[in-house]
Protein backbone atom coordinates (compact mmCIF):
# COMPACT_ATOMS: atom_id res chain seq x y z
CA UNK A 1 0.00 0.00 0.00
CA UNK A 2 1.12 3.34 -0.64
CA UNK A 3 1.50 4.81 2.31
CA UNK A 4 3.26 8.82 2.25
CA UNK A 5 4.19 10.86 -0.50
CA UNK A 6 6.90 13.77 0.00
CA UNK A 7 7.93 16.83 -2.56
CA UNK A 8 11.13 17.93 -2.33
CA UNK A 9 12.27 21.40 -3.80
CA UNK A 10 16.42 21.82 -3.49
CA UNK A 11 17.93 24.64 -5.22
CA UNK A 12 21.38 23.83 -6.50
CA UNK A 13 23.59 25.96 -8.05
CA UNK A 14 25.22 25.40 -11.68
CA UNK A 15 28.81 25.11 -12.03
CA UNK A 16 28.84 28.07 -14.61
CA UNK A 17 26.12 30.19 -16.03
CA UNK A 18 23.53 27.53 -18.27
CA UNK A 19 22.74 29.94 -21.68
CA UNK A 20 19.34 29.53 -23.64
CA UNK A 21 17.24 31.04 -25.85
CA UNK A 22 14.77 31.42 -23.40
CA UNK A 23 17.00 32.08 -20.06
CA UNK A 24 20.35 31.92 -18.62
CA UNK A 25 20.68 29.39 -15.47
CA UNK A 26 22.84 29.74 -12.64
CA UNK A 27 20.87 27.41 -10.14
CA UNK A 28 18.79 24.52 -10.77
CA UNK A 29 16.07 23.03 -8.42
CA UNK A 30 15.26 19.48 -8.07
CA UNK A 31 11.77 18.48 -7.90
CA UNK A 32 11.97 15.39 -5.52
CA UNK A 33 9.39 12.76 -4.80
CA UNK A 34 9.49 10.15 -2.08
CA UNK A 35 7.29 7.53 -2.01
CA UNK A 36 6.99 5.55 1.30
CA UNK A 37 5.32 2.46 1.06
CA UNK A 38 3.62 0.34 3.95
CA UNK A 39 6.02 -3.02 3.31
CA UNK A 40 8.98 -0.92 3.90
CA UNK A 41 9.99 -0.03 0.25
CA UNK A 42 10.45 3.34 -0.89
CA UNK A 43 10.71 4.94 -4.54
CA UNK A 44 12.18 8.28 -5.20
CA UNK A 45 11.28 10.03 -8.72
CA UNK A 46 12.33 13.60 -9.99
CA UNK A 47 10.50 16.40 -11.92
CA UNK A 48 13.02 19.00 -12.75
CA UNK A 49 12.55 21.83 -15.16
CA UNK A 50 14.59 24.00 -17.32
CA UNK A 51 14.47 27.70 -16.33
CA UNK A 52 10.77 27.14 -14.61
CA UNK A 53 8.73 28.93 -16.81
CA UNK A 54 10.42 29.87 -19.36
CA UNK A 55 10.72 26.97 -21.31
CA UNK A 56 7.03 24.67 -20.25
CA UNK A 57 3.94 25.37 -18.08
CA UNK A 58 5.23 23.34 -14.87
CA UNK A 59 7.65 25.27 -12.71
CA UNK A 60 9.39 23.77 -9.72
CA UNK A 61 6.69 25.02 -7.16
CA UNK A 62 3.60 24.62 -9.66
CA UNK A 63 4.73 20.73 -9.62
CA UNK A 64 5.40 20.53 -5.76
CA UNK A 65 1.70 22.08 -5.07
CA UNK A 66 -0.06 19.51 -7.54
CA UNK A 67 1.09 16.86 -6.16
CA UNK A 68 1.19 17.37 -3.09
CA UNK A 69 -2.45 18.72 -2.81
CA UNK A 70 -4.21 17.42 -5.44
CA UNK A 71 -2.16 13.79 -7.14
CA UNK A 72 -0.71 12.41 -3.57
CA UNK A 73 -4.08 12.27 -1.91
CA UNK A 74 -5.73 10.36 -4.92
CA UNK A 75 -2.37 7.58 -4.47
CA UNK A 76 -2.61 7.22 -1.05
CA UNK A 77 -3.86 3.80 0.22
CA UNK A 78 -3.72 2.25 -3.47
CA UNK A 79 -1.76 -1.09 -3.63
CA UNK A 80 1.89 -0.37 -4.69
CA UNK A 81 2.71 -3.24 -6.39
CA UNK A 82 0.15 -2.26 -8.99
CA UNK A 83 1.50 0.68 -10.86
CA UNK A 84 0.29 0.81 -13.79
CA UNK A 85 -3.22 0.72 -12.59
CA UNK A 86 -2.41 3.63 -9.83
CA UNK A 87 -1.03 5.81 -12.67
CA UNK A 88 -4.38 5.35 -14.39
CA UNK A 89 -6.15 7.05 -11.49
CA UNK A 90 -4.15 9.91 -11.83
CA UNK A 91 -4.39 10.34 -15.61
CA UNK A 92 -7.80 10.10 -15.15
CA UNK A 93 -8.34 12.71 -12.63
CA UNK A 94 -5.52 15.22 -13.99
CA UNK A 95 -4.95 16.77 -16.79
CA UNK A 96 -1.62 17.89 -18.06
CA UNK A 97 1.07 18.11 -15.22
CA UNK A 98 3.32 15.49 -17.44
CA UNK A 99 6.62 16.42 -14.95
CA UNK A 100 4.54 15.67 -11.83
CA UNK A 101 3.20 12.51 -13.21
CA UNK A 102 6.51 11.51 -14.08
CA UNK A 103 7.77 12.16 -11.14
CA UNK A 104 4.65 10.34 -9.37
CA UNK A 105 5.42 7.20 -11.71
CA UNK A 106 9.66 6.83 -11.37
CA UNK A 107 8.98 6.63 -7.81
CA UNK A 108 6.52 4.06 -7.76
CA UNK A 109 8.45 2.13 -10.46
CA UNK A 110 11.39 2.44 -8.41
CA UNK A 111 9.62 0.72 -5.30
CA UNK A 112 8.05 -2.23 -7.60
CA UNK A 113 11.05 -2.86 -9.08
CA UNK A 114 12.93 -3.04 -5.67
CA UNK A 115 10.36 -4.65 -4.09
CA UNK A 116 11.13 -7.51 -7.02
CA UNK A 117 14.80 -7.26 -6.70
CA UNK A 118 15.38 -5.98 -10.24
CA UNK A 119 16.83 -2.84 -12.46
CA UNK A 120 14.14 -0.39 -13.09
CA UNK A 121 15.43 -1.38 -16.96
CA UNK A 122 13.41 -4.62 -16.50
CA UNK A 123 9.97 -3.31 -16.38
CA UNK A 124 10.21 -0.84 -19.13
CA UNK A 125 10.79 -3.66 -21.76
CA UNK A 126 14.87 -4.95 -20.44
CA UNK A 127 18.40 -3.12 -21.47
CA UNK A 128 19.74 -4.32 -24.29
CA UNK A 129 22.83 -2.06 -23.29
CA UNK A 130 24.97 -0.89 -20.28
CA UNK A 131 26.47 2.33 -20.87
CA UNK A 132 25.38 5.24 -22.74
CA UNK A 133 26.70 7.93 -25.26
CA UNK A 134 26.53 11.09 -23.57
CA UNK A 135 26.54 14.44 -25.11
CA UNK A 136 28.03 17.90 -23.47
CA UNK A 137 26.42 21.36 -24.01
CA UNK A 138 28.72 23.97 -24.45
CA UNK A 139 26.23 26.80 -23.29
CA UNK A 140 28.82 29.57 -21.76
CA UNK A 141 27.83 32.05 -24.67
CA UNK A 142 31.92 32.71 -25.20
CA UNK A 143 33.59 30.87 -28.21
CA UNK A 144 36.85 30.81 -26.57
CA UNK A 145 35.60 29.73 -23.66
CA UNK A 146 33.35 26.73 -25.33
CA UNK A 147 36.24 25.28 -27.34
CA UNK A 148 38.76 25.02 -24.08
CA UNK A 149 35.68 23.66 -21.97
CA UNK A 150 35.13 21.08 -25.47
CA UNK A 151 39.08 20.53 -25.29
CA UNK A 152 39.13 19.91 -21.81
CA UNK A 153 35.90 17.23 -21.86
CA UNK A 154 37.45 15.16 -24.87
CA UNK A 155 40.85 14.98 -22.69
CA UNK A 156 39.09 13.65 -19.57
CA UNK A 157 37.07 11.16 -22.40
CA UNK A 158 34.08 12.46 -20.83
CA UNK A 159 32.28 13.75 -23.98
CA UNK A 160 33.27 14.16 -27.61
CA UNK A 161 29.41 14.97 -29.17
CA UNK A 162 28.73 18.95 -28.52
CA UNK A 163 25.80 20.16 -28.49
CA UNK A 164 25.47 24.08 -28.98
CA UNK A 165 22.47 26.40 -27.53
CA UNK A 166 22.23 29.12 -30.49
CA UNK A 167 18.84 31.04 -31.25
CA UNK A 168 19.76 33.93 -28.78
CA UNK A 169 21.35 36.19 -31.04
CA UNK A 170 21.34 37.00 -34.95
CA UNK A 171 21.46 33.93 -37.11
CA UNK A 172 24.61 35.27 -38.91
CA UNK A 173 26.29 36.13 -35.53
CA UNK A 174 25.66 32.37 -34.40
CA UNK A 175 26.41 30.24 -37.57
CA UNK A 176 30.47 32.07 -37.33
CA UNK A 177 30.25 31.06 -33.35
CA UNK A 178 28.90 27.21 -34.07
CA UNK A 179 31.21 26.85 -36.95
CA UNK A 180 34.50 28.68 -35.12
CA UNK A 181 33.71 25.92 -32.50
CA UNK A 182 33.00 22.93 -35.03
CA UNK A 183 36.91 23.97 -36.75
CA UNK A 184 38.92 23.90 -33.71
CA UNK A 185 37.62 20.82 -32.37
CA UNK A 186 37.99 19.16 -36.44
CA UNK A 187 36.46 16.69 -38.19
CA UNK A 188 35.89 13.59 -35.32
CA UNK A 189 33.96 15.42 -33.03
CA UNK A 190 30.41 15.34 -33.26
CA UNK A 191 29.23 19.13 -32.90
CA UNK A 192 25.20 19.84 -33.06
CA UNK A 193 23.09 23.18 -32.45
CA UNK A 194 19.74 23.04 -30.23
CA UNK A 195 17.85 26.20 -31.30
CA UNK A 196 14.91 26.22 -28.85
CA UNK A 197 12.26 26.91 -31.60
CA UNK A 198 14.02 30.66 -31.98
CA UNK A 199 14.34 30.99 -35.76
CA UNK A 200 11.07 31.66 -38.05
CA UNK A 201 11.45 29.11 -41.16
CA UNK A 202 13.29 31.35 -43.51
CA UNK A 203 16.44 32.28 -40.49
CA UNK A 204 16.12 28.26 -39.73
CA UNK A 205 16.50 28.13 -44.15
CA UNK A 206 19.32 30.36 -44.32
CA UNK A 207 21.19 29.27 -40.61
CA UNK A 208 20.81 25.06 -41.27
CA UNK A 209 22.35 26.01 -44.84
CA UNK A 210 25.34 27.26 -43.51
CA UNK A 211 25.43 24.80 -40.51
CA UNK A 212 25.34 21.58 -42.78
CA UNK A 213 28.19 23.37 -44.82
CA UNK A 214 30.47 23.89 -42.00
CA UNK A 215 29.56 19.96 -40.95
CA UNK A 216 27.44 20.34 -37.99
CA UNK A 217 25.75 17.35 -37.49
CA UNK A 218 22.29 17.72 -35.93
CA UNK A 219 19.53 20.61 -36.02
CA UNK A 220 17.30 20.36 -32.23
CA UNK A 221 14.58 21.94 -32.84
CA UNK A 222 14.76 24.84 -34.64
CA UNK A 223 11.69 26.44 -35.30
CA UNK A 224 8.26 26.85 -33.21
CA UNK A 225 7.07 23.19 -32.03
CA UNK A 226 3.72 24.11 -32.93
CA UNK A 227 5.17 24.46 -36.92
CA UNK A 228 4.68 20.69 -37.53
CA UNK A 229 4.25 21.50 -41.62
CA UNK A 230 7.52 23.70 -41.05
CA UNK A 231 9.78 21.06 -39.76
CA UNK A 232 8.42 18.58 -42.68
CA UNK A 233 9.66 20.92 -45.14
CA UNK A 234 13.41 21.81 -43.47
CA UNK A 235 13.84 17.74 -42.28
CA UNK A 236 12.62 17.02 -46.49
CA UNK A 237 15.07 20.30 -47.75
CA UNK A 238 18.30 19.37 -45.86
CA UNK A 239 20.53 16.09 -45.45
CA UNK A 240 21.64 17.10 -42.34
CA UNK A 241 19.16 15.62 -39.74
CA UNK A 242 16.41 17.77 -38.02
CA UNK A 243 15.37 17.10 -34.68
CA UNK A 244 11.76 17.21 -32.53
CA UNK A 245 12.35 18.18 -29.15
CA UNK A 246 9.61 20.76 -27.66
CA UNK A 247 7.56 19.55 -30.18
CA UNK A 248 6.83 15.75 -28.41
CA UNK A 249 4.59 15.87 -25.11
CA UNK A 250 4.10 12.63 -25.66
CA UNK A 251 2.91 9.89 -28.04
CA UNK A 252 0.53 11.38 -29.54
CA UNK A 253 2.81 14.16 -30.63
CA UNK A 254 5.26 11.24 -31.82
CA UNK A 255 2.55 9.92 -34.25
CA UNK A 256 1.76 12.78 -35.61
CA UNK A 257 4.90 13.72 -36.26
CA UNK A 258 5.96 10.17 -37.30
CA UNK A 259 2.46 10.74 -39.64
CA UNK A 260 4.12 14.35 -41.13
CA UNK A 261 8.12 13.27 -41.91
CA UNK A 262 8.40 16.06 -39.43
CA UNK A 263 11.88 15.33 -37.96
CA UNK A 264 14.41 12.66 -38.84
CA UNK A 265 15.07 12.36 -35.41
CA UNK A 266 13.25 12.29 -31.95
CA UNK A 267 14.96 13.57 -28.61
CA UNK A 268 12.84 11.68 -26.22
CA UNK A 269 12.40 13.28 -22.72
CA UNK A 270 10.75 11.03 -19.72
CA UNK A 271 9.25 14.24 -18.39
CA UNK A 272 8.14 15.36 -21.17
CA UNK A 273 6.12 12.58 -22.42
CA UNK A 274 4.40 12.15 -18.95
CA UNK A 275 6.18 9.67 -17.75
CA UNK A 276 8.38 6.56 -18.34
CA UNK A 277 5.67 4.14 -19.78
CA UNK A 278 4.79 7.03 -22.09
CA UNK A 279 7.97 7.96 -22.56
CA UNK A 280 8.86 4.46 -23.69
CA UNK A 281 5.89 4.68 -26.32
CA UNK A 282 7.53 7.78 -28.34
CA UNK A 283 10.55 5.27 -28.65
CA UNK A 284 8.37 2.92 -30.09
CA UNK A 285 6.73 4.85 -32.22
CA UNK A 286 9.99 6.35 -33.72
CA UNK A 287 11.38 2.83 -34.05
CA UNK A 288 8.43 1.78 -35.92
CA UNK A 289 8.44 5.47 -38.40
CA UNK A 290 12.23 4.90 -39.05
CA UNK A 291 12.89 8.41 -36.87
CA UNK A 292 16.21 7.95 -35.25
CA UNK A 293 16.28 8.57 -31.04
CA UNK A 294 17.87 11.18 -29.00
CA UNK A 295 18.10 10.08 -24.94
CA UNK A 296 17.28 13.89 -23.67
CA UNK A 297 17.64 15.93 -20.30
CA UNK A 298 15.59 18.58 -18.43
CA UNK A 299 19.17 19.10 -16.93
CA UNK A 300 17.79 17.00 -14.35
CA UNK A 301 19.84 15.81 -11.31
CA UNK A 302 21.08 11.89 -10.27
CA UNK A 303 17.88 10.55 -9.81
CA UNK A 304 16.16 12.00 -13.29
CA UNK A 305 19.27 11.01 -14.98
CA UNK A 306 19.11 7.32 -14.10
CA UNK A 307 15.13 7.48 -14.39
CA UNK A 308 16.11 8.36 -18.06
CA UNK A 309 19.26 6.11 -18.40
CA UNK A 310 17.06 3.23 -17.18
CA UNK A 311 14.53 3.27 -20.18
CA UNK A 312 17.21 4.71 -22.53
CA UNK A 313 18.98 1.56 -22.50
CA UNK A 314 15.91 -0.19 -23.48
CA UNK A 315 16.11 1.39 -26.77
CA UNK A 316 17.77 -0.97 -29.27
CA UNK A 317 18.50 1.86 -31.87
CA UNK A 318 19.91 4.80 -30.21
CA UNK A 319 21.72 6.13 -32.97
CA UNK A 320 22.24 9.61 -32.18
CA UNK A 321 23.46 9.11 -28.15
CA UNK A 322 21.78 10.91 -24.96
CA UNK A 323 22.61 14.07 -22.98
CA UNK A 324 22.22 12.66 -19.62
CA UNK A 325 24.85 14.88 -18.31
CA UNK A 326 22.22 17.14 -15.92
CA UNK A 327 24.31 16.02 -12.48
CA UNK A 328 28.03 17.36 -14.52
CA UNK A 329 26.33 20.59 -14.43
CA UNK A 330 25.62 20.67 -10.94
CA UNK A 331 27.74 22.06 -7.96
CA UNK A 332 26.28 19.54 -5.49
CA UNK A 333 25.38 15.83 -5.83
CA UNK A 334 22.46 14.42 -3.96
CA UNK A 335 23.36 10.55 -4.67
CA UNK A 336 25.59 8.52 -1.95
CA UNK A 337 27.34 7.00 -4.73
CA UNK A 338 27.50 9.48 -8.02
CA UNK A 339 26.78 8.31 -11.61
CA UNK A 340 30.05 6.83 -13.30
CA UNK A 341 30.83 8.50 -16.48
CA UNK A 342 33.73 7.14 -18.48
CA UNK A 343 35.15 6.74 -21.84
CA UNK A 344 32.35 9.30 -23.42
CA UNK A 345 29.58 6.84 -21.83
CA UNK A 346 27.06 7.32 -18.48
CA UNK A 347 27.38 3.77 -17.10
CA UNK A 348 23.45 2.24 -16.30
CA UNK A 349 23.01 1.89 -12.54
CA UNK A 350 22.86 -2.06 -12.78
CA UNK A 351 21.09 -2.10 -8.83
CA UNK A 352 17.72 -2.60 -8.57
CA UNK A 353 15.29 -0.11 -9.44
CA UNK A 354 17.08 3.23 -9.94
CA UNK A 355 20.00 1.64 -9.18
CA UNK A 356 20.69 4.69 -7.11
CA UNK A 357 20.49 6.18 -3.57
CA UNK A 358 19.61 9.53 -1.94
CA UNK A 359 22.53 11.08 0.41
CA UNK A 360 19.47 12.79 3.11
CA UNK A 361 21.76 14.72 4.88
CA UNK A 362 23.17 16.23 1.47
CA UNK A 363 19.60 16.97 0.59
CA UNK A 364 18.56 18.18 3.95
CA UNK A 365 21.17 20.77 3.60
CA UNK A 366 19.95 21.89 0.09
CA UNK A 367 16.15 21.41 -0.08
CA UNK A 368 14.40 24.59 0.27
CA UNK A 369 13.37 25.65 4.13
MG1 LIG B 1 16.36 20.75 -26.74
Amino acid sequence: MIKSIETILADVPTIRPHKLSVTTMNTQTLVLVRVRCDDGVEGWGEATTIGGLNYGEESPESIKTNIDTHIAPLLIGLDATRVAAAMAVVRKAIQGNRFAKCAIETALLDAQARRLGVPLSELLGGRVREALPVAWTLASGDTGKDIAEAEKMLELRRHRIFKLKIGARAVADDVAHVLAIKKALGADVSVRVDVNQAWSELQAMEGIAALQDGGVDLIEQPIRAHNKAGMARLAQRFAVPVMADEALQGPLDAYSYATAAAADVFAVKITQSGGLMLAAQVGTVAQLAGVGLYGGTMLEGGIGTAASAQLFATFADLSFGTELFGPLLLTEEVLQEPLVYKDFMLQVPSGHGLGVAIDTDKLGHLRRK
